[in-house]
């Protein structure tokens, strides 16, 4: 929207404007508005977004009856009957603000009369379903009994897990979204109504309780930035100040038992301020962080920046996966212990990498430094875009960085946080790219396209021409209106400074070749490299050109020797992208594939594959079993990107590959297990796991496995029976046990089970059934003949169990 129209609709709103020059990030984003990408990587992501991923998103929003739970909420207040809740989840109103949210960007990006009026009609069911005095939130006003057991019916209680705080915190988002994209005032106007209610109800001396899902907080901030009224930045500040507080707190009931803080699942262990590591649901926590930081920046609270930079340095040095994914634990969508990084069983949910890319964007501009915005590209290239299929319309939940042809994307989820989200943030992308401040401009990510600011206030356009990330060359022009001086930040990535990763979490094997080259006119020049930005301070002038060679090797990367699930093994990156093996492109194989340090391997552009990419070719080496014995020998290898993974059927997948073959998984021949058919009582997930013939590497490594979580202390079976009777002698089990990441610890005991006739016996077993960690448990006994084997498992008190592999001879 043009600047006039912008300042007449702030002055209709009831605006609380300091005269104060008020304090702020020290650099300012450039809006989305104003960048426009015409690149070959995103464009037609983002018009995929328009036309394919926020149409669907849509279509599955009132499929899902999410919408109709707006309709109910207004039924229900015309006619003072109650009505009955639609969907499944409180926090499912959230998921329409998200998509409104995306609509708004992509309508900024692209006049669309038809998704235009489609949100208007979303927007206005909105407004009905808002009470009079502005609460909205439709699990309640519906009345009836309440989607969950846990959220109970009276306003503002169950505030832990309610989601009513969450949910509008989506709305402020969408509400400055859609009122920057499209001028219209009409989400504005419902969610200043909410903010208002939400700021009379809780603050000091009020309530004091703050959600047990953050979110408001950085919504609160946008809507502050569009309508001045500081009392929603007061209201953010608050809620995260009063995390972690017990006396600060009304006393609340949980489990039976009276509570005064939710814990660390909700980052709500200890103030905020006090915080040194990062903990908890990755969701949560990152939208604590980026909501910190917005409060930092605009309180100028340095005991808030402290804790962001000691919790960063944690993420980053401890915690963060090579491809920008975050949360290692799926048994709380959260952070694990430190250097806990399992890959198959990699969590690192779409929205958890969504919400650490928010927050260091948010970093770079309140420290001005480079490293920050090299996390944010890696997480972006990496781990949010795999979160999506390349035809748009299909999401992946956890994002792990191995599979063993378990996983899909799926057109939607019962809790469908992510598809919205990785909409939304896709969408946004522009507004990410660039960050300026009086006399700075910062050139955070790279695409070709245009971008419009106003350095010294001397309207100013920059465009950018490159094939990023295909290769490493990008010319920048400055056009500036008239000559005007103000430094240049060209961010120089730390991937091309022999730094994957701002810690000690990843290095490269050997430094890459090549070195980053600027030049200014076409004559290099050597600038002060200043937080990994080359700083060009000069009097820019129309046709001034700026290029920057970024070499572009192929990159080996290790992880810290305590990562234990990267051990011996090499990722490959080739610009800001990380790759992996896939099994369409290696026979169907990539768990067994070994890539020697000292193997040749070259980038080659493949326009035909999977929407244009440039894959990665070597000879590297297969181990497989035959006759027996377990052996490797030669085998070209193929390396896609790994956000383009999983869009050609389930396959096995490899980020790490053994860099010999001992650390490899042998493709195994079919042994007497795999001949079986599988039972287990009770039911149990996924017991076609148990004879998939993967060696496990440890009790922890998600390789293929079956379990009876969420049954606690137990006694169950699982069997294997065969056509024709078989002599077996020998007995294997791997347990699986994920100490450290969720609720599956080995048996208090077993034993092993033979049918003879009708009758289930006790095998005589040589040696003791053991229940080790991390090793197989092998039991030999006098060779017996049989139609069925049976594990017969008792669970520890408390805890569940589950079983890796199961193999007999
Ligand atoms: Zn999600």
């Amino acid at each position: 929207m043009n600047k006039a129209l912008l300042v007449a609709v702030l002055a209709g709103c009831t605006a609380v404007v300091s005269s104060q020059p008020r304090a702020d990030y020290p650099a300012a984003p450039v809006p989305f508005t104003d960048v426009h990408l015409s690149d070959s990587f995103w464009a037609p992501r983002l018009e995929r977004n328009r036309s394919v991923t926020i149409p669907h998103n849509l279509a599955q929003l009132t499929e899902s009856k999410r919408v109709e739970n707006f309709d109910r909420a207004a039924a229900a207040m015309a006619s003072g009957r109650e009505g009955q809740f639609c969907s499944v989840f409180p926090f499912d109103d959230s998921d329409v603000y998200k998509a409104i949210e995306a609509a708004s960007y992509a309508l900024a990006i692209k006049p669309d009369p038809a998704l235009d009026a489609r949100i208007d009609e979303l927007i206005a069911k909105v407004a009905k379903s808002q009470e009079p005095d502005g609460y909205l939130y439709t699990a309640r006003t519906i009345g009836g009994p309440p989607p969950q057991p846990w959220v109970g019916s009276q306003r503002w209680s169950y505030l832990y897990l309610s989601h009513e705080l969450y949910n509008v915190g989506h709305l402020y988002e969408a509400a400055a979204a859609h009122f920057q994209a499209t001028g219209k005032r009409s989400l504005l106007d419902i969610a200043i109504k909410s903010a208002d209610l939400v700021a009379k109800e809780f603050g000091p001396g009020k309530r004091t309780n703050p959600p047990g899902h953050q979110e408001i907080e950085i919504g609160l901030v946008k809507l502050y930035r569009v309508t001045g009224n500081a009392a929603y930045l007061d209201l953010a500040k608050f809620f995260i100040d009063v995390r972690g507080r017990t006396d600060a707190r009304i006393p609340f009931e949980l489990d039976g038992k009276t509570q005064l803080l939710y814990g660390e699942y909700a980052q709500d262990d200890k103030p905020f301020v006090e915080q040194t590591e990062a903990v908890g649901h990755a969701v949560r926590a990152g939208y604590l962080y980026a909501g910190a930081a917005d409060v930092a920046a605009l309180r100028q609270d340095k005991a808030y920046m402290a804790a962001l930079e000691r919790i960063w340095a944690d993420v980053v040095g401890k915690k963060l996966y090579i491809t920008g994914g975050i949360g290692a634990a799926g048994a709380w969508e959260g952070y694990g212990p430190a250097y806990r990084l399992p890959n198959a069983s990699a969590y690192a949910e779409t929205c958890a990498n969504i919400a650490t890319f928010l927050w260091n964007s948010r970093m770079q501009r309140l420290a001005l430094d480079a490293k920050y915005a090299d996390v944010m590209e890696r997480i972006l290239y990496n781990g949010v875009l795999s979160g999506l299929s390349l035809s748009g319309d299909r999401f992946f939940y956890p994002n792990p960085l191995a599979s063993f042809g378990q996983h899909e994307r799926t057109p939607w989820f019962t809790c469908a946080c992510c598809p919205p989200n990785v909409a939304r943030v896709l969408t946004s992308v522009p507004g990410y790219f660039y960050a300026a401040s009086q006399d700075s401009v910062y050139v955070n990510l790279f695409a070709e396209g245009r971008a419009a600011m106003s350095p010294r206030g001397t309207k100013l356009e920059l465009r950018q021409k490159t094939e990023y990330p295909w290769q490493g060359d990008i010319l920048i022009e400055v056009d500036p209106e008239r000559p005007v001086a103000f430094r240049l930040h060209v961010r120089i990535p730390g991937w091309a400074r022999n730094q994957p990763v701002p810690s000690d979490l990843y290095r490269y094997i050997e430094p890459p070749a090549g070195v980053p080259v600027l030049r200014v006119n076409g004559s290099e020049v050597k600038p002060p490299v200043e937080k990994g930005y080359a700083v060009i301070d000069r009097t820019w002038k129309s046709g001034d050109k700026v290029e920057l060679s970024l070499p572009m090797p192929i990159r080996r990367v290790v992880a810290h020797d305590a990562v234990e699930a990267d051990r011996g093994r090499v990722a490959i990156e080739r610009g800001p992208l990380v790759y992996c093996a896939e099994g369409p492109d290696n026979d169907g194989r990539a768990a067994n594939l070994v890539l020697p340090d000292g193997a040749a391997l070259a980038a080659e552009k493949r326009p035909d594959l999977l929407g244009g990419v440039v894959v990665i070719k070597g000879v590297g080496e297969a181990v497989a079993e035959k006759g027996g014995r377990v052996g490797s020998a030669p085998k070209p290898v193929t390396l896609i990107p790994y956000y383009a993974w999983a869009n050609r059927g389930k396959a096995e997948m490899a980020v790490w590959l053994a860099r010999d073959p001992s650390r490899a998984r042998p493709a195994r021949e079919p042994g007497l297990a795999a001949k079986a058919k599988v039972a287990a009582s009770p039911k149990a997930a996924y017991p076609q796991r148990v004879n998939d013939q993967y060696d496990p590497e440890s009790s922890d490594d998600g390789t293929g496995y079956m379990h009876w979580y969420p049954q606690k202390g137990n006694l169950a079976w699982v069997e294997y029976a065969f056509d024709a009777p078989v002599t077996v002698s020998e007995s294997s089990v791997y347990w699986f046990d994920d100490t450290g990441g969720g609720s599956v610890r080995v048996p208090a005991s077993w034993r092993l089970l033979y049918k003879d006739g009708q009758e289930w016996k006790p095998v005589v077993l040589k040696e003791q059934p053991g229940v080790a960690r991390d090793r197989w448990n092998t039991v030999t006994f006098a060779p017996l003949t049989t139609s069925a084997l049976r594990l017969e498992i008792q669970a520890q008190k408390d805890w569940s169990v589950g079983v890796h592999e199961w193999s007999i001879r």
